[in-house]
């Protein structure tokens, strides 16, 4: 776990950590102002997700007490305690779910930006239903055809999509992709406007239970590029906790 350690490996007062905290929050909404200024968007219509995977608690106390108020985690095992340990933050879920955890993870965490399969999204629905309100999720797409990446190819989205209308324990909201590894932020554009491209088709099938408004993409290096073209929700880690819990 990171974040409580210093440049030299000792530990960080509580007081320089929470201004580092605070410092890197405000650089960041400062970049997310300039990339809505610039695209004539509302910032209050992009969501700032800081993604606190490998970050322990007192920094992310830190960035709470400064101001964040969405969080996201991306393995459930590492999330749980901290979601203990902070009650009352609101917590994402951005990463590969099990369906044997489905059910924790819907129960505690208020958007799962993640669906990669049928299976999943009938397994939530399920969940949902018998929860009795309907769990909020996004469909991970991937765009860069990568064997490895997680999210359903551009094709299925929309036999997905019928396969879970009309479900009353699920909302799908919209859609996430992690677009592959780019050098430029530049490069990472067509993917984010062919997300984009996704979602606003998928909306014109009007089906029901199904609204493709939020669109979560973006990341540390690439946001800004990603709030040009649309972004609703952005995940933020390294820009807020540093490298893997480093601050910067
Ligand atoms: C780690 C992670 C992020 C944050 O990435 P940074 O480059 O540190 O901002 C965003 N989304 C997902 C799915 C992640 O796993």
């Amino acid at each position: 776990m990171n974040g409580g350690a210093g440049a030299d490996g000792g530990p960080v007062s509580d007081a320089a950590l929470r201004a580092r905290v605070a410092a890197s929050l405000a650089a960041v909404r400062g970049r997310i102002e300039a990339a809505c200024a610039r695209a004539g968007r509302d910032p209050a219509s992009v969501t700032l997700v800081g993604v606190t995977k490998t970050v322990a608690v007192p920094a992310i106390r830190a960035a709470l007490d400064a101001g964040l108020s969405v969080l996201g985690e991306n393995r459930v095992q590492e999330a749980l305690p901290k979601l203990d340990a902070l009650p009352g933050a609101r917590w994402h879920f951005i990463g590969e779910l099990q369906r044997n955890k489905a059910r924790r993870v819907a129960e505690r965490f208020e958007l799962i930006h993640s669906v990669d399969s049928l299976r999943l999204g009938e397994t939530l629905a399920r969940i949902g239903e018998e929860l009795g309100r309907p769990v909020a999720a996004l469909v991970e797409v991937n765009l860069g055809g990568e064997a490895t990446k997680a999210g359903i190819e551009p094709e299925e989205l929309e036999p997905l999509l019928r396969a879970l209308a009309g479900r009353p324990g699920l909302a799908l909201r919209g859609l996430m992709a992690v677009p592959p590894p780019v050098d430029d932020p530049e490069q990472a554009r067509p993917y984010f406007r062919r997300l984009a491209e996704l979602a606003r088709a998928a909306a014109a099938l009007g089906l029901p239970g199904i609204a493709m408004d939020q669109l979560s993409m973006g990341m540390t290096h690439d946001f800004e590029v990603a709030i040009e073209e649309g972004a609703t929700f952005i995940r933020v880690g390294t820009g807020l906790f540093g490298n893997r819990g480093q601050l910067p």
